[in-house]
């Protein structure tokens, strides 16, 4: 953890520069559970400073000695499952059962990144083409220092889908947790410098905005940053002054479609899942429903009987507190707007909510100009949408400026999942494209780009090189001044035997087609 130094105290000293404070709240009771220090710009450096230094032992380790460094920490993550799950459920307000899953998908993660890497990052051999002389390879190095943003929503999961593949693939990685939940990111800092062999190869940076915005100019090699969209923007814009790399992960308004050949009790079941769980504060919660007129009613009354079986508040509920008041305001702005502008609450509503605690609404006869259907409300509201066709559906569901997740229930919906304009779609579930470590996870348009998790996310925290190895000479050597008389005619004619209407070419046509 980055320590502000306090410089001696003494008649002739200064005072000592008073550190700033940022309190931890859990906002199921309003107690204060913590403290940790503003972290300034300085310390922000210093801290990338040393993660520099750190970066050079650990990106010259093997794979296979940094996999045994990562276990390391994974095993003394798991050893701490049970006191991090009650931290989690304390600082975000989400129930203990919750934050034990958090705990398992975010080890997954470690786990699958700790073992995927010396695969997902050997040499790849490509085709030399015409020079023939020639071996070329592709290999992918560490950038360096990673620099990492996070969100109070998963505390834990969130950045370690950034945090673990950055380290995995070589590199010494800066974490600044978001205010609300920086007690996780700091014992999950503790926890890695305690295992990890050498110093500093992860650190946290605690404190809110500013703290962020010295990281985006402390010169890391990347910035990898998941958040609201509009932050998001402010980070780009930051980064851009030092052309500093950003990986976005930001906001959602993930669609559900609901076909009429689906099976109804499974879609509703699901949509109530995919809505709720987390209090709807979850990127990839499902946020706008789109059902076949012909099943509508049915699936709307079997949503309204689910959502009545869902238990709000206590440490047996399925839903916990909402993490931040102003995160319920919003929640309650959408709401209060959908019913101006000609919505019904089935369930819940704005007068259901209760301090930090919101009961579940289920939203009937919503129009697209609400902020329910444009907007990432980050609540648990269930907006239900009759649709005319399919074609209706994957229309609307992709008329929204993010595109995060998604999920389709029906016969054909693995064909229809092609259609939707996000990074991801479960087919007949929900969510469970982020449950598989493998599968990269990412959005488009305001929901961000690049990639984390899988193969894509190892990637992402690497620079790729390209080599080309000349092993033997040839008499034509195209790098070269020293050019044979009539080399200008023999390229005329390999360009028209390559590129034109040659032999080679026509065959070289044929064979593409038939691939
Ligand atoms: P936020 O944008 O308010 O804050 C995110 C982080 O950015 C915090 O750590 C915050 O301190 C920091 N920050 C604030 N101002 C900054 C600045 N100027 N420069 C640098 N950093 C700054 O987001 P939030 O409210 O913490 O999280 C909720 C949002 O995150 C939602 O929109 C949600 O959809 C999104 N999210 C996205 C994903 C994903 O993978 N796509 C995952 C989880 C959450």
């Amino acid at each position: 953890m980055a320590v502000t130094t306090v410089p001696p105290s003494g008649p002739t000293s200064t005072p000592p520069p008073r550190t700033e404070i940022l309190k931890s709240i859990a906002p199921a009771t309003g107690e204060v559970i913590g403290e940790v220090p503003v972290c300034s710009a300085a310390d922000v450096q210093a801290a990338v400073a040393r993660a520099r230094v750190a970066s050079v032992s650990w990106g010259a380790l093997s794979y296979a000695e940094r996999e045994e460094e990562l276990v390391r920490w994974r095993r003394a993550l798991a050893e701490a499952a049970d006191e991090l799950a009650d931290l989690i459920s304390r600082e975000n307000g989400k129930p203990p059962l919750d934050g034990m899953v958090e705990v398992f998908m975010a080890l997954s993660h470690l786990d699958h990144a700790a073992h995927r890497a010396a695969k997902a990052l050997r040499p790849e051999k490509v085709s030399t083409g015409l020079l023939a002389n020639f071996r070329a390879t592709v290999t992918y190095h560490p950038l360096g220092v990673v620099g990492v943003i996070g969100p109070w929503n998963y505390p834990i999961f969130t950045p370690m889908g950034s945090i673990a593949y950055a380290l995995a693939a070589g590199n010494a990685v800066v974490f600044k947790p978001s205010e609300l939940t920086p007690l996780v990111g700091v014992k999950l800092v503790e926890l890695a410098q305690r295992s990890l062999s050498i110093p500093n190869v992860l650190q946290v940076v605690t404190g809110a905005g500013p703290t962020g915005a010295a990281l985006c100019k402390a010169g890391v090699d990347k910035l990898a940053f998941t958040g609201s969209t509009a932050t998001g923007k402010r980070v780009m814009a930051a980064c851009s002054e030092t052309l500093t790399p950003v990986l976005m992960e930001l906001g959602g308004k993930d669609p559900m479609i609901v076909a009429e050949d689906a099976d109804v009790d499974a879609a509703a079941e699901a949509a109530v899942f995919g809505a709720l769980t987390n209090t709807g504060q979850a990127c990839i919660s499902i946020e706008r429903i789109y059902v076949a007129e012909s099943i509508y009613d049915r699936f709307v009354d079997k949503v309204v009987a689910e959502v009545g079986k869902v238990k709000v508040g206590g440490d047996d509920g399925h839903l916990g507190a909402m993490t931040s008041p102003q995160q319920v305001g919003i929640v309650k702005d959408h709401l209060e707007d959908a019913v101006r502008r000609g919505a019904r609450a089935l369930t819940g509503g704005a007068e259901a909510i209760s301090g930090n605690f919101i009961q579940p609404t289920v939203l009937v006869d919503v129009t697209d100009d609400m902020k329910v259907m444009k907007d990432e409300t980050f609540g648990p509201v269930i907006p239900i949408i009759k649709v005319r066709s399919t074609d209706e559906a994957v229309r609307r569901a992709n008329e929204s400026s993010f595109g995060l997740g998604s999920a389709v229930f029906g016969k054909h919906a693995r064909a229809i999942a092609d259609r939707i304009r996000a990074g991801m779609t479960s087919v007949n579930s929900v969510m469970a494209f982020s449950a598989i470590t493998a599968l990269p996870f990412g959005g488009v348009g305001e929901s961000g780009f690049g990639r984390i998790h899988g193969d894509h996310g190892i990637r992402e925290f690497t620079r790729t090189k390209a080599t080309a190895e000349q092993i033997f000479n040839l008499p034509m050597n195209m790098m070269s001044f020293k050019t044979p008389k009539g080399t200008n005619e023999r390229i005329r004619g390999m360009i028209k035997q390559l590129f034109g209407t040659g032999a080679v070419a026509r065959a070289k046509d044929l064979l593409g087609k038939l691939r």
